[in-house]
């Protein structure tokens, strides 16, 4: 386990004036870092990373078992963070019938035409689940807040302040329903630096297995890097709070991201202190006549002479 010091760094202090330049993209270039040493950082990370793998499957299992809570992953990031990568290495060893992932494109006719929040209702986890939105409903004051045309129909043509400032609330308080209803929410903000997105796109570029990945609209994005991360320091700071907080996850090396995620992952369910329902007087009186009968009957069972 990571120490709870060490990530403290990386959460979002609610209501504060975030700067996203202040938050690392690479901690491995920190001195904490320094100190431990780079090869030394990778090996743990990996061991962070596999320990973390074999906890959380556990852990899904006792959230299956408990029935009172459910689990919801949030993944927002500039193209080229990793999001999906992270999602595939964290989870790679959960019961796959314990969780859910939802990516979110670009909303259809049907679902610009609800409420801004209807679609990402829909997915939601039931109890016992981990589900994992990749992008989510802060898409709807990320993405729009940089493209304001494409809120849709019936939306404002120019959105001032009060109408960014309405959706932060409607999403707090949406976050304060899930929470009162048993959700635990955690959200991460992969932070990759400008030079590595140029990085990993040439190797889009360069690699004929990776052409696929690129999309000329990418590009187009990359020109906005200002506006969207002006675009997430007042979504980060006006939306982290207690009971759903916003991590920073320095995304320019993998293995960093992943290792942080899958240990604040797996801190905060077991946090939740969950445990295996007690079964009742009379239940445990007929397993114990279940146990008396099928060891007394040892023959049972065995295939016929
Ligand atoms: P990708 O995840 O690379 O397949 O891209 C999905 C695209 O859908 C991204 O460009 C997102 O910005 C876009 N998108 C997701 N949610 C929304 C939304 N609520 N409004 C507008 N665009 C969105
Ligand atoms: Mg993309």
């Amino acid at each position: 386990m990571i120490k709870p010091k060490l990530i403290q760094q990386f959460i979002v202090e609610p209501g504060s004036d975030v700067n996203l330049k202040k938050y690392v993209t690479d901690w491995t270039e920190t001195e904490e870092a320094q100190e431990l040493g780079k090869d030394a950082i990778k090996e743990r990370a990996a061991e962070i990373l596999a320990e973390s793998r074999k906890q959380l499957d556990a852990a899904q299992e006792l959230l299956y078992a408990s029935d009172t809570h459910s689990v919801l992953l949030i993944f927002q990031a500039m193209d080229a963070a990793g999001k999906d990568g992270t999602i595939r290495h964290v989870m790679s060893g959960v019961n796959p019938q314990g969780c859910q992932v939802f990516s979110f494109k670009k909303p259809s006719a049907e679902e610009l035409d609800h409420n801004f929040l209807w679609r990402y209702m829909k997915a939601l986890p039931e109890r016992g689940r981990i589900g994992i939105f990749n992008r989510s409903y802060y898409e709807d004051v990320l993405v729009v807040k940089v493209h304001p045309e494409w809120l849709g129909p019936g939306q404002p043509a120019k959105p001032d302040g009060k109408f960014w400032q309405q959706r932060y609330e409607d999403i707090n308080n949406f976050e304060k329903h899930l929470a009162r209803n048993g959700t635990l929410v955690l959200k991460f903000f992969l932070h990759l630096s400008k030079g590595e997105q140029k990085k990993r796109f040439l190797e889009r570029l360069n690699n004929p297995e990776k052409h696929w990945k690129f999309s000329g609209a990418d590009m187009a994005e990359r020109e906005h890097w200002k506006d969207y991360q002006k675009a997430f320091e007042e979504a980060l700071g006006a939306t982290s709070t207690k009971r759903a907080p916003w991590y920073v996850i320095p995304a320019d090396r993998k293995y960093v991201a992943r290792a942080l995620v899958a240990d604040i992952v797996v801190t905060a369910i077991q946090d939740l202190k969950l445990e295996f329902p007690k079964v009742s007087e009379e239940t445990m009186t007929r397993l114990d006549v279940a146990r008396v009968q099928l060891e007394g009957k040892s023959n049972e069972g065995k295939p016929e002479a």
